[in-house]
């Protein structure tokens, strides 16, 4: 009997806007590349792992579209920003090489990887997860998406500017590991199908927001997005 039906209705995460395209882009998993930066590893305090990158994970339903605002969230008192750019998947990945890697990329946009620091460094501290200083709601942003026909990561300039002053800035040539390099590593791990996201880490120049911040991100050739911080909740 198939006339079972949901008790009650849950969030979905939100359909990204695709340069050029009437369609949206769903969302399945959000990954995200730790210290994959060597100047911001430095800058919390941390080297670089040269051997393998590693991972952690976002739901889906804490992505929020750029151009609005989101809430201050709850339970921390340091708040941070970090501008990334992210690889769309468009086509399954599992086990491929770094020639095959590309081949599944379905273009690629500016998030940014919202992080409750202090829980972070607690958890880091005692050893424990970073779930809840990482994972939580309205914790990434992203604009829209730019098809992999039309944008190719090399030395692209990447930046943020809070407030009208510039926070954080790199190049793309600086992440430890390439986006090939990235994709071919998870795809030992997961089946990565269309609708994944990966987060590739952030440059250096994280630090802390306040209600009213108004944040302006950018990767030179891609979307730029804006997002303001709301009120505590
Ligand atoms: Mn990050």
């Amino acid at each position: 009997m198939s006339n079972i039906r949901p008790l009650f209705s849950i969030p979905t995460s939100p359909l990204i806007p695709v340069l050029g395209l009437q369609d949206g882009f769903p969302v399945h998993r959000i990954f995200c590349v730790g210290r994959n930066y060597a100047a911001h590893a430095a800058e919390l305090g941390n080297t670089v792992d040269r051997v393998a990158p590693f991972y952690f994970t976002k739901p889906p339903t804490g992505l929020v579209l750029d151009g609005g605002s989101i809430a201050y969230p709850p339970g921390t008192e340091d708040y941070h920003h970090e501008i990334e750019l992210v690889i769309a998947i468009g086509a399954p990945a599992f086990r491929v090489s770094t020639e095959e890697a590309m081949k599944s990329v379905f273009g690629y946009a500016v998030g940014l990887d919202m992080t409750r620091r202090d829980l972070q460094n607690a958890m880091k501290e005692k050893q424990r997860p970073w779930d809840i200083s990482k994972a939580f709601e309205e914790s990434a942003v992203i604009g829209p998406i730019t098809p992999a026909s039309e944008f190719a990561p090399q030395a692209q300039r990447i930046s943020l500017v809070v407030n009208g002053s510039l926070r954080q800035q790199g190049h793309l040539n600086e992440m430890v590991w390439s986006v090939p390099e990235m994709i071919s590593h998870l795809s030992r791990y997961y089946h990565l199908t269309p609708g994944d996201l990966i987060f590739t880490g952030t440059p250096s120049g994280v630090g802390a927001l306040q209600p009213g911040d108004r944040l302006e991100g950018a990767v030179e050739g891609l979307s730029p997005i804006t997002v303001t911080i709301g009120p505590a909740v």
